[in-house]
């Protein structure tokens, strides 16, 4: 398998809990590199445009508002199979139903505020990582 980059969301109740170190270790001990990071704010606009496969979803509007809560930290992961990798990694969306060791049964508050995103797909990987990142930004 080849190298492959995946997009990760440290979320606002994380970095609000002083947690990216933490979930930064967690990845990188899970097998993947960070190739790219930085910490932002999202504006409302952003955050429905990111999460605009979700916006007939009754969780649509609680959602964005929470990304907009606090700041993000937003990444590109690298590594074998990263895409499968950094979900194995972060466990399932509800941390009630996540796996022990993942970054979400260790620290998600519950299904909507669960630390961390990643992609689901090279395709929504390769838009996800293209809506944040130039390619001068990623540094293999
Ligand atoms: N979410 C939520 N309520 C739900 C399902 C999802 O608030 O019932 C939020 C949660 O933050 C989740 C995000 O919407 O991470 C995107 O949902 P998805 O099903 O794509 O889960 P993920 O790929 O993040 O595991």
């Amino acid at each position: 398998m080849a190298l492959e980059r995946t997009f990760s969301i440290i979320k606002p109740d994380a970095t609000k809990r002083n947690l990216t170190g933490k979930i930064t270790a967690m990845l990188e001990d899970g097998g993947l590199r960070v190739v790219a990071s930085k910490r932002i704010q999202l504006t409302l606009a952003q955050a429905q445009q990111f999460y605009g496969v979700h916006k007939e979803r009754p969780f649509f509007d609680e959602l964005c508002e929470f990304m907009i809560s606090e700041p993000i930290v937003v990444q590109v992961l690298e590594g074998e199979n990263a895409i499968a990798r950094n979900r194995e990694v972060m466990g399932a969306t509800n941390p009630a139903e996540a796996a022990d060791g993942t970054i979400r049964k260790t620290f998600a508050l519950s299904i909507g505020e669960n630390s961390v995103h990643g992609s689901d797909g090279p395709d929504t990987a390769k838009e996800e990582i293209a809506f944040f990142f130039s390619g001068l930004e990623l540094v293999g």
